[in-house]
């Protein structure tokens, strides 16, 4: 992606409260924020409680964890639309409907319009915060790019938040959406990412990078079979045809993770436990804008697959661990001669005494 030009607030760094405007109530499953609340590196708790060093002040307004509810709650939207909260990072979980297409009725909303009684649409508010807000952030695939209430025949016309802001929107800020894209999204891509933005837009630390999907880089740049732990027995040939297979890649069941950009494998689902494939769950996707549609069946293998497997299983692969086995018994599972207890030094060292 071209550099980012914003405006950092570096000279105001030790006042600056942070407000986190993060709405739900997109079609969401709201796994995204449930997952969020496993996160350790940082956790939510970090953040809010200042325990990041230079971290300004953060203040979270999520439904999933406020003690208040109903025009309580609501507050801090309507402080937020009003300017009473500067600066606030906009988060949009679940994908947005195209509410122009909703005959009678909505989609999906938050509060009520005191003047009509009616729900204020979720669509509304995006576009009554998005233009106040320093920085939005869409979590969440079906936020990032639709996901699954986008799918094929769905009859709400879901999209994404780029989609419906445009790809070329900035913030007040000069920051384009940022994707955290996941079903749900890791929650450690979640709370760092968070904490990279909130410093960034206090001037402590540089804009992160993003690609041209608006993903970040230090999340989204290897393919989940870059960094599964079963990659060596795709290169080796040795492909599981049913699950429970320990010591085998999956790809042959549906694994996607050739061609989809995801650190799961690395990060684990949470505290680095779990990770799809490396744990024997095929990859589906999950994060990709072209999830779930273009990679479905999911358990089907990927046609592009089956010529690099037939290579690797029937030509390199048993060659290079033939070779391996080879090298590890005979070199690497046996230790230097020299290590013995006789009576004399067969190191190679020369005596100079
Ligand atoms: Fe739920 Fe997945 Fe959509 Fe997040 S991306 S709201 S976890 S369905
Ligand atoms: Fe690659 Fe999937 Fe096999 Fe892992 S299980 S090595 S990600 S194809
Ligand atoms: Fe989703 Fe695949 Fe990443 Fe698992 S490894 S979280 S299925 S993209």
């Amino acid at each position: 992606m071209a550099s980012i030009e914003f405006a950092p607030r570096q000279q105001e760094t030790e006042q600056i409260t942070a407000h986190v405007i993060w709405m739900t109530s997109g079609l969401s499953c709201d796994g995204d924020s449930v997952a969020m609340t496993s996160a350790v590196n940082p956790s939510l708790e970090d953040i809010i409680t200042g325990a990041i060093p230079g971290m300004p002040k953060v203040v979270a307004h999520t439904p999933v964890l406020a003690y208040e509810n109903g025009a309580e709650f609501m507050q801090a939207w309507y402080d937020a639309e009003a300017g009473k909260l500067d600066p606030f990072v906009l988060i949009v979980e679940g994908s947005l409907p195209n509410e122009k297409i909703n005959g009678e009725g909505h989609f999906a909303g938050m509060g009520v319009n005191p003047s009509n009684g009616q729900p204020i649409t979720t669509n509304e508010w995006v576009d009554r915060l998005a233009p106040k807000a320093a920085a939005v952030v869409a979590l969440g695939t079906c936020a990032t790019y639709g996901g699954i209430p986008a799918m094929k025949n769905n009859p709400t016309g879901a999209m994404g938040v780029c989609d419906y802001l445009g790809w070329g929107w900035t913030s007040a800020a000069g920051l384009p959406v940022v994707n955290i894209p996941g079903c749900p999204a890791q929650p450690d891509n979640t709370t760092e990412s968070l904490t990279v933005l909130v410093m960034a837009l206090a001037g402590i630390t540089p804009v992160p990078e993003l690609d041209d999907q608006h993903r970040l880089t230090m999340h989204f740049s290897r393919t989940v079979h870059e960094s599964c732990n079963r990659a060596a027995f795709y290169e080796h040939g040795n492909f599981a045809t049913e699950y429970g297979s320990d010591h085998r890649c999956l790809v042959k069941l549906g694994c996607k993770g050739p061609v989809v950009k995801c650190n799961v494998p690395i990060r684990g689902w949470q505290s680095g436990v779990g990770g799809c494939p490396n744990v024997g769950g095929i990859c589906m996707a999950c994060t990709m804008p072209g999830f779930p549609d273009k990679f479905m069946p999911f358990m089907d293998e990927d046609k592009n697959a089956k010529g690099s497997t037939a290579l690797a299983k029937f030509t390199y692969g048993p060659v290079l661990r033939y070779f391996r086995n080879q090298s590890i018994k005979t070199k690497g599972d046996k230790e230097p001669e020299w290590r013995h207890p006789r009576a004399e030094i067969t190191t190679g060292y020369q005596k100079h005494w």
